[in-house]
């Protein structure tokens, strides 16, 4: 069951989780506005109720006592007094009594209605008791007074008793609901905290959920740019959600086949051509080389002087197409390796050897610095030459007539560090990143005059990283360079 509701959300568009995600967060957020809303008005309506409804019948309460009050004040003034114009007082005080106990009946409760309707029969009685003794004194008859002055007094405290309890119903039910409000508010924050911290949560892992899915395959395709950026076309991209990236992994891969086959047609393109061009130049220079010889008749000053010439150059577009076949079969992971314990001095020494009469024509200082024995190391002797040689080349080439040239080894670290120094133009701090690109050719004024292919320090680095090594370069321009290769021990 949960499986199936993972495998629908792995379904779903990057667009619908975008939707689902913020409506989740939106629901949510209304929920928790809805149930704050709904505790201010609870805490609202009891707020009013305290301030109307139990303020009013407090207030009706001591107003029904003063009432009474004033009530008996005047009867009791008018039968000493005998004055018709206090009775009417009186009477006035009595119809008030009626209204607020009215308006008092209006607003209670059940119990508060049964304590009301005590009152107003202790009312009526102590107007009835008054009425009888007017009647009396009017028919000038004899009557117990005494009797008469207890029974008022009675219906009378009856009355303020009541009105006494009514009060304190009043204040009672007061307290409740302050005390009703107060709990009220408690629980609203309460709730209102307990709500918005598991919104808080809940917006937090669904950010977290929508961005995860829209950035961990997209640091996948990321990596696997940059693995085709270095040329590694091998391997697919495989991501199955959600829709969008799934398709463009389908059109990523399918780049990547695309960018694959192109890359064999053009290895296999250079090695056919280098073949089809290594052949006839190997003949031209052999011609030209008999020809030099005299095989082909004697030959003039202004000959040798030409057939010199095209005796370099043949020997230049050799060299070209040797490097060209040599990288498009390293390319092409078609390049086998002979590796063997082999000493490095001895190679750096045959490097010295070979490279010694091109310095010694530009009367360039070309010498090996190896201080302390350095142990064999696994590698193919001829290759290791192929790199030495390509960097010696490049530094004798590159290096001003009168320079100095430097090859040092030595062990660091379990590895071999070899560095190929020169007293040269250097390199533009621009053109270090991208110096052992192939085709790439610094932007100096030296390196444009003195163009070569650019593939020299491609075999290198293919070269020296295929034997499990590292190879930097350390320049300044103006500063000399110095081209520094590790290989593991
Ligand atoms: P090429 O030498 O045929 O141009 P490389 O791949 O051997 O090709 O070298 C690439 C570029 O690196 C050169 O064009 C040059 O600008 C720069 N370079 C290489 N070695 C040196 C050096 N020792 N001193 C200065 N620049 C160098």
């Amino acid at each position: 069951m949960n499986c199936g509701i993972l495998q629908s959300a792995m379904r779903l568009t990057l667009f619908s989780r975008l939707v689902f995600g913020y409506l989740a967060i939106f629901l949510l957020m209304t929920a928790v506005g809805l149930y704050a809303v709904y505790q201010l008005r609870r805490i609202q309506d009891i707020t009013r109720s305290v301030l109307e409804r139990d303020r009013k019948t407090l207030d009706l309460g001591e107003k029904l006592a003063e009432t009474m009050l004033s009530q008996v004040r005047y009867e009791k003034k008018f039968f000493i007094t005998k004055d018709r114009a206090l009775y009417d007082q009186f009477l006035l005080f009595e119809k008030d009594f009626d209204r607020l106990l009215d308006d008092a009946d209006g607003i209670a409760d059940l119990r508060g209605k049964a304590l009301l309707d005590a009152i107003r029969a202790q009312h009526q009685r102590y107007g009835k008791l008054v009425g009888e003794e007017l009647d009396f004194v009017q028919a000038k008859q004899p009557y117990s007074e005494r009797s008469y002055r207890e029974e008022k007094e009675n219906a009378v405290n009856g009355v303020i008793g009541d009105l006494e309890k009514l009060k304190a119903r009043g204040q009672q039910r007061r307290e409740g609901k302050l005390t009703g409000l107060a709990a009220a508010g408690d629980d609203a924050h309460r709730v209102a905290v307990l709500i918005a911290a598991a919104a808080l949560i809940l917006v937090i892992a669904i950010s977290l959920l929508i961005t995860r899915s829209v950035t961990k395959p997209l640091t996948i395709l990321k990596e696997r740019t940059s693995l085709i950026a270095r040329g590694e076309f091998e391997g697919k991209v495989d991501l199955t959600s959600p829709p969008e990236i799934a398709e463009l992994a389908r059109a990523f891969n399918l780049m990547c086949d695309r960018l694959k086959d192109l890359d064999n047609m053009k290895s296999d393109f250079f090695s056919m051509m280098s073949h089809e061009l290594r052949t006839p130049l190997t003949s031209i220079k052999e011609g030209i080389g008999l020809l030099l010889e005299g095989v082909g008749g004697t030959v003039t000053d202004k000959q040798r002087r030409l057939l010199t010439i095209l005796a370099e150059e043949s020997q230049r577009l050799i060299s070209l197409v040797n490097s060209l076949l040599d990288l498009s079969k390293m390319e092409a992971g078609m390049m086998t390796y002979h590796l063997q314990p082999a000493s490095l001095s001895s190679v750096i020494d045959r490097a010295v050897t070979e490279l010694g009469p091109l310095a010694e024509a530009k009367r360039i200082k070309i010498e090996a610095r190896i201080r302390e024995p350095i142990p064999l190391v696994k590698m193919d002797p001829d290759r290791i030459l192929q790199a030495l040689r390509n960097l010696v080349g490049n530094a004798v080439k590159f290096t001003p007539d009168g320079g100095r040239v430097t090859l040092q080894a030595a062990q660091k670290n379990g590895s071999v560090e070899v560095a190929v120094s020169d007293t040269g133009p250097g390199i533009a701090a621009d053109d270090l990143p991208m110096i052992f690109d192939k085709y790439r050719q610094g932007s100096s004024k030296s390196a444009y005059m003195l163009r070569g292919t650019g593939l020299g320090l491609a075999i290198v680095k293919h070269i020296i990283t295929s034997h499990g090594g590292q190879v930097w370069v350390e320049s300044e321009a103006g500063q000399g360079s110095s081209f520094i290769f590790v290989l593991p021990n």
